[in-house]
């Protein structure tokens, strides 16, 4: 039996296990989900971002470069390359002016003769903008964005490195970012006479381009081809190729992320450090050129750049801190969902626990008093059996299966009818007295029935077959039952012993009066023949006499022996007192029984009975006296009287003799 503190204790963990790992891999995998989901979204923001920030950049600088080209393509620039210098400077200083004021994106808008002169000249500082004096005005030939323009084509456009500015040999500041974007000018006749060049301030650009990816999750920065910001986390990170700090770059920070970022124009890594997300832009389009540059006030660039060697990166990075807080934040609400739902889970155990327990307890219960049933049961010398409503075994004990042969597993759930009394008693379902039970809901008590054991051999049994009762209601039968076999075999042999003789073996003599007036009334009723021998042993006292009794008792089982053999089963042999014996012949004449007798009388003539060996063999004869039945014989006594007539006769003619009724034999002959 199942401990009643375990009974509660392994349900209880066993749910409160499964419940548990099934709320944490549910509420985990919802939370990881979602996790996931937003780090797509954001890593999506953060690919469109770089992207928005790239576009901004290239639109700027096609706006700066289209108006280099506007201004260097004015009807006053045309004017002064064919003499009429002044009066043409003055228009464009009017002009460029005008540029500066409108657009107050550059911090100078110029016009460099074929020397390098400065010509023109209109500088753009704190919101201001002025024409500078002829005598402000500087010469630059020695400025690589000087050479680098001048030598270019028409139309061609040099766009200088993004830089700061440098006043006077050194770095301006506050810092000024600057990108120089001109081109070469050219008179109607083709000749070169000089440059229109621009600075662009490089602070407008970075500040547009961080608000323009404000949208992004993660640090904005621009990165130029080296990996040097130009705007990052921490502005003293910023411009290191200018401070010649050749360890602000990003290479020396995210070498792995660098690597990666610098092979591709586009795309997304993450590393231990976080999540960068970058978009190449490549500023020079089509006959834009560009140059090395050079951070001295007069340091020429080394080399000209071409578009795909001009890039920027516009970058951002989400760092590994921020995914860590997107994911701890989600752990503990996971937590704290986790925490609840596991005390609902508790409770939910404990009852599964309680119940389970309870179950338990009428289930130990139920055993018990089963136990005690079969206990109880077992010690029944009478066979039980029970059996559901529709008479298939509910339960039997070991008597019954004893009795039966079959064991209770093999009758479980059998319709008990079928198997053990239909083929044994011959009884049809309905006119079964257990069955029965169930419509007439009464006790049945049988006497004597047959059931049918596992080998097929019949048990003669007594039973009684009372409703079962479940809660007021019929739910089946109850069968007690025993075997009567000896009873039944004890009865028969007292019945035998009554009614026959216990020397020979036939009826005795009450036993074939009542069998012949049975008889002889349903002859006289159906008008059948019926003949009655009465036999007598010849002289049977000198035998007794002669041999002894107990010889005597032997030559009378002889003969009743040969009697016996010589009778159909339908015909009756009995010994009627002494020596005599009466035998009736059912549906046979006088002259029928006459020859029977006969020939019963010449078997006996030849029989030698030997008594022992050291005894001759005894002879004897009889005389048989025959009366059949007729008209004017009313009842079996008188059939016996007439054949005791006969017999008498059968003495008195000599013996050894068969002699019918003379009245009869008469009539019969007549006939
Ligand atoms: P009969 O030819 O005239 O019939 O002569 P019987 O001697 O047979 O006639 P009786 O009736 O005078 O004698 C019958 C004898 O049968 C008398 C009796 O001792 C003997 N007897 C009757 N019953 C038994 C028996 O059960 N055993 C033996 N051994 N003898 C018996
Ligand atoms: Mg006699
Ligand atoms: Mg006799």
């Amino acid at each position: 039996m199942v401990g009643l503190h375990s009974a509660f204790v392994k349900p209880f963990l066993i749910a409160s296990l499964a419940m548990a790992t099934l709320l944490v891999v549910i509420v985990g995998g919802f939370f990881y989900t979602d996790f996931q989901s937003e780090l797509q979204i954001i890593t999506e923001r953060e690919r469109s971002q770089t992207l928005l920030g790239a576009k901004l950049i290239e639109r700027r600088l096609d706006n700066v470069a289209r108006d280099v080209l506007l201004l260097a393509n004015s009807v006053s620039l045309r004017r002064y390359g064919e003499g009429s210098e002044q009066e043409a400077l003055d228009d464009l200083g009017d002009e460029f002016l005008n540029t500066s004021c409108l657009k107050g994106i550059y911090d100078q808008v110029r016009f460099i003769d074929g020397s390098g002169r400065e010509r023109v000249r209109a500088n753009y500082r704190d919101g201001r903008c002025n024409l500078v004096a002829e005598k402000g005005l500087q010469n630059k030939k020695t400025r690589y964005y000087f050479s680098d323009t001048y030598k270019l084509s028409q139309g061609e456009i040099f766009i200088s490195p993004l830089d700061l500015n440098i006043e006077r040999g050194v770095i301006e500041r506050p810092l000024k970012p600057m990108i120089r974007i001109g081109t070469p000018v050219f008179n109607g006749e083709g000749e070169k006479l000089g440059i229109v060049l621009v600075n662009y301030f490089g602070k407008e650009l970075i500040n547009d381009l961080s608000s323009a990816m404000s949208g992004s999750d993660g640090i904005p920065m621009l990165l130029n081809r080296d990996g040097y910001w130009l705007l990052g986390a921490h502005s003293e990170d910023e411009w290191g190729f200018m401070f010649k700090q050749n360890d602000k770059r990003i290479e020396n920070r995210y070498p792995q992320s660098w690597r990666t970022m610098s092979d591709t124009d586009d795309g997304q890594i993450t590393t231990s450090t976080g999540v960068f997300t970058w978009k190449t832009v490549y500023p020079l389009s089509v006959n834009s050129i560009s140059s090395t540059g050079s951070t001295d006030a007069s340091g020429q660039s080394t080399a000209y750049i071409d578009r795909d060697d001009y890039f920027w990166k516009v970058v951002t990075q989400i760092p590994q801190e921020q995914i860590t807080k997107l994911q701890n934040k989600r752990v503990r609400m996971a937590l704290v969902l986790l925490s609840l739902l596991m005390l609902l889970a508790f409770f939910a155990a404990y009852f599964i626990g309680r119940s389970r327990k309870r179950e338990l307890v009428s289930m130990n219960a139920l055993k018990e008093s089963e136990r005690r049933q079969r206990a109880i049961t077992a010690k029944l010398a009478e066979g039980l059996m029970v059996l559901d409503k529709e008479g298939k075994l509910i339960t039997m004990n070991p008597e019954a299966e004893r009795l039966l042969g079959w064991s209770y597993a093999m009758l479980s759930g059998q319709r008990i009818h079928d198997l053990i009394h239909l083929n044994a008693s011959g009884t049809s379902e309905h006119e079964c007295p257990i069955l029965n039970v169930l419509q007439e809901e009464r006790v049945n008590h049988i006497e004597e029935d047959l059931f049918c054991r596992s080998d097929g051999s019949i048990l003669p049994v007594a039973y009684t077959a009372s409703p079962y009762i479940v809660d007021d209601e019929i739910s089946g039968v109850i069968v007690a039952f025993e075997d009567i076999s000896e009873r039944k075999k004890l009865k028969e042999e007292l019945i035998h012993q009554a009614t026959h003789d216990a020397l020979t073996g036939l009826l005795n003599r009450r036993e074939i009066e009542n069998l012949l007036g049975h008889t002889f009334s349903q002859a006289k009723r159906y008008k059948r023949d019926l003949s009655v021998c009465i036999m007598d042993i010849d002289h049977f006292k000198q035998i007794n006499d002669a041999f002894g009794h107990r010889a005597g008792d032997e030559v009378l089982k002889e003969i009743g022996r040969a009697l016996y053999q010589k009778t159909r089963s339908a015909d009756m042999a009995g010994r009627y007192g002494g020596e005599e014996f009466v035998i009736a012949l059912t549906e046979t004449s006088l002259a029928g029984a006459l020859q029977w007798a006969e020939q019963l009388r010449s078997t006996i003539e030849a029989m030698s009975i030997a008594i022992s060996e050291s005894m001759t063999p005894i002879e004897v004869t009889v005389s048989i006296g025959v009366a059949s039945i007729s008209d004017q014989i009313e009842n079996s006594d008188q059939l016996v009287d007439s054949a005791d007539r006969a017999l008498y006769l059968a003495k008195g003619a000599g013996r050894n003799r068969v002699v019918g009724d003379s009245q009869q034999l008469a009539a019969e002959i007549q006939q």
